[in-house]
């Protein structure tokens, strides 16, 4: 070819002809989705009245209705009616747990999708290779249920009172168990704090960076918050920790560490000398060395208040099993013999983790909402506590469009996996939820849905009903069969 710009147009040409899709290259599965608002949760634009056609669980394209209706038969075209569609729900911080409740917890898969939520991290639990092989399941669509990400096993100290830990006593045993991790193909390191010493915990994160894991968990009390974030922590679980930062946190560690302070005695320490401007001053220094904060607000909550809120009759409750709901219990009772100032010192000390928010998002800090569902967390239920703490962000006075964002690509920036989930744009999973009001006006709208679409595949409020229903049905059978046993 002589002339290099006839080229260079035909070469743009056939592009275009490849990237646009035609009915050749649209399978017979393809479904349409028309007359949708689709948000942007990057940018909180909204592109008002458009098509997406998606095929083979992929968004193929965005565009006009009437021309890409041709595309697909009639009855696999859905009409949002002038709906808001968002990215499918990310819950950043889940346990699927108890050795006693597989059935109990794999019945629960189908309800987080019902709930819009299409995407978990599962942050480690005594049911961690079980887990594991629900996530592949799922990923080869032998299994309905969203995608999860997870820690398997967390690492710990001797006699930890979680069950199905991976305890270490020194840096051999460190090596073994990231070696068990990497054979389990974990998605991330997760590490608490309760019996393991400080020393080992840091030596844990950095062996587990240079393995190439992100590394989340709790904060030690004889390790300060900036020695886990220079160590290159990825995420804190649990705002409870930042009210660290209001205090002298390295004065008060290296007293811990010397045994000047006892642990027990150091929570009062950090409470009665918090100082907000210290803590917004520190929270830059998170957000500059790229550690964001799951801060899990609502089990915090529903302890706190406890004594006001009667959850007998919730309604989630016909989807728990009486044995699900019976491990609520221990914090019931850890909690009984309170008196009335501890009472309210938990609801207060409640209210200033929830004014962190707004601080922590302002420093820069990137917030992952996760709910901490889990069978051993008291009322806070499997997919609907999601949404509740999405609620309470916005009440803690996050806009809605950043407490979109902790939901969404927060969570796929976290696993670096942003270029293919949770946007909404060609070439991406397509995992949607599509809402009856307008998410950026009130974040409450995520509880409102009127369809789900999973892994491309359409789920009408009909469907996620029936979904729904059976959940319940399991529930009914596996509480009658137990009572027999
Ligand atoms: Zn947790």
């Amino acid at each position: 070819m002589k002339n290099p710009f006839v080229f260079i147009f035909l070469l743009v040409v056939a592009v275009f002809a490849a990237c646009k899709p035609t009915e050749s290259n649209v399978s017979g599965t393809a479904i349409l989705i028309t007359n949708a608002h689709v948000v942007d949760v990057a940018t909180g634009q909204i592109a008002e009245d458009k098509a997406l056609l998606i095929d083979s669980g992929k968004i193929v394209s965005i565009g006009d209705g009437s021309e890409l209706s041709a595309l697909v038969g009639k009855d696999d075209v859905f009409d949002a009616g002038g709906r808001y569609v968002i990215p499918g729900l990310w819950d950043m911080h889940v346990h699927i747990e108890r050795e006693d409740l597989v059935e109990d917890n794999r019945a629960l898969l189908p309800l987080y999708v019902a709930y819009g939520i299409t995407t978990v991290r599962d942050c480690a639990s005594d049911l961690g290779e079980l887990v594991l092989a629900w996530r592949d399941s799922i990923n080869n669509d032998q299994l309905f249920g969203p995608q999860i990400f997870t820690a398997g096993r967390k690492l710990e100290g001797i006699n930890s009172i979680w069950k199905g830990d991976l305890e270490i006593a020194n840096e051999e045993e460190l090596r073994q168990m990231l070696d068990k991790l990497d054979g389990y193909n974990v998605d991330f390191v997760k590490i608490t704090e309760n019996t393991l010493p400080g020393d080992l915990f840091l030596t844990s994160v950095k062996e587990a960076k240079k393995r190439g894991y992100k590394v989340t968990g709790h904060v030690p009390y004889d390790l300060s918050v900036e020695e886990l974030a220079t160590a290159g922590f990825s995420a804190i679980e649990h705002a409870s920790y930042m009210l660290r930062l209001g205090s002298d946190d390295s004065g008060i560690v290296d007293s811990v560490r010397s045994g000047k302070l006892a642990r027990s005695k150091a929570g009062e320490v950090y409470s009665s000398t918090f100082n907000q401007d210290s803590a917004f001053t520190r929270y830059k220094m998170l957000a500059e060395l790229g550690v964001a904060v799951t801060p899990t607000l609502i089990g915090g909550k529903q302890l706190a208040y406890l004594d006001e809120n009667d959850h007998q009759s919730d309604a989630y409750l016909k989807y728990l099993t009486d044995r699900f709901t019976s491990k609520y219990q221990w914090r019931i009772d850890r909690m009984a013999g309170e008196t009335p100032e501890q009472k309210q010192g938990r609801k207060d000390r409640y209210q200033l983790i929830a004014e962190q928010l707004p601080y922590l998002h302002k420093a820069g800090v990137t917030i992952l909402a996760g709910s901490d569902a889990a069978a051993l967390n008291t009322f806070v239920y499997p997919a609907q506590s999601l949404h509740e703490e999405l609620v309470l962000f916005q009440e803690a006075g996050l806009e809605p469009l950043t407490i979109l964002q902790s939901a969404t690509i927060n969570g796929a920036k976290f696993f670096n996996v942003q270029d293919k989930l949770a946007s909404i744009a060609p070439d991406m999973e397509a995992d949607l939820v599509i809402l009856n009001s307008n998410p950026l006006e009130d974040i409450s709208a995520t509880q409102d849905i009127f369809a789900v679409v999973n892994d491309g595949e359409y789920l009408s409020r009909e469907k996620l009903d029936e979904l729904l229903q059976q959940v319940q049905v399991i529930k009914g059978k596996l509480d009658e069969e137990r009572k027999t046993e």
